[in-house]
């Protein structure tokens, strides 16, 4: 459930947003909160201006999370984005531990707004393969001592 004041941290991650275009970098922005709605952090995507694939606001916020909060904290606090986060994103938000995510647009509205938004390629990918040779460092780093 979004509540009235979800909407108001929801709205300056979209201010977030557009302060982005104004800079020249593309439309996201997101911020992080602690439970009592103190913003703790906030990014927009600078992928043009870093010239990194990897530079959105949301991936940029789980790092930090992963690297400055203890994991109870980091488990109470809601990230507030523009647009729901990506794939790459969503991986990154699950390993930080961060508890709740909101967002403004769906992916399905963002691709609705902007139908490129939607066209990534799929990778082709080939495996499982070589189990004995590959388990060697996995068996070595995680055997129990
Ligand atoms: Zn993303």
């Amino acid at each position: 459930m979004i509540t009235a004041a979800d909407e108001a941290l929801l709205r300056r991650a979209i201010d977030l947003a557009s302060r982005s275009v104004a800079q020249g970098d593309a439309p996201y922005g997101s911020l992080l909160a602690g439970p009592d709605g103190a913003v703790l952090a906030e990014d927009h995507n600078t992928v043009r201006r870093d010239n990194d694939i990897t530079a959105h606001p949301e991936l940029k916020l789980a790092r930090w999370a992963a690297r400055e909060l203890d994991p109870r904290t980091a488990g109470g606090t809601t990230m507030y984005t523009s647009c729901q986060p990506c794939g790459m994103c969503t991986g990154a938000i699950v390993r930080s531990g961060i508890g709740r995510v909101v967002y403004a647009l769906s992916t399905e509205q963002l691709i609705e707004l902007n139908p490129q938004s939607g066209q990534w390629p799929t990778v082709a990918q080939d495996g499982p393969a070589l189990f004995d040779e590959a388990r060697g460092p996995i068996d070595t780093y995680y055997r129990p001592s």
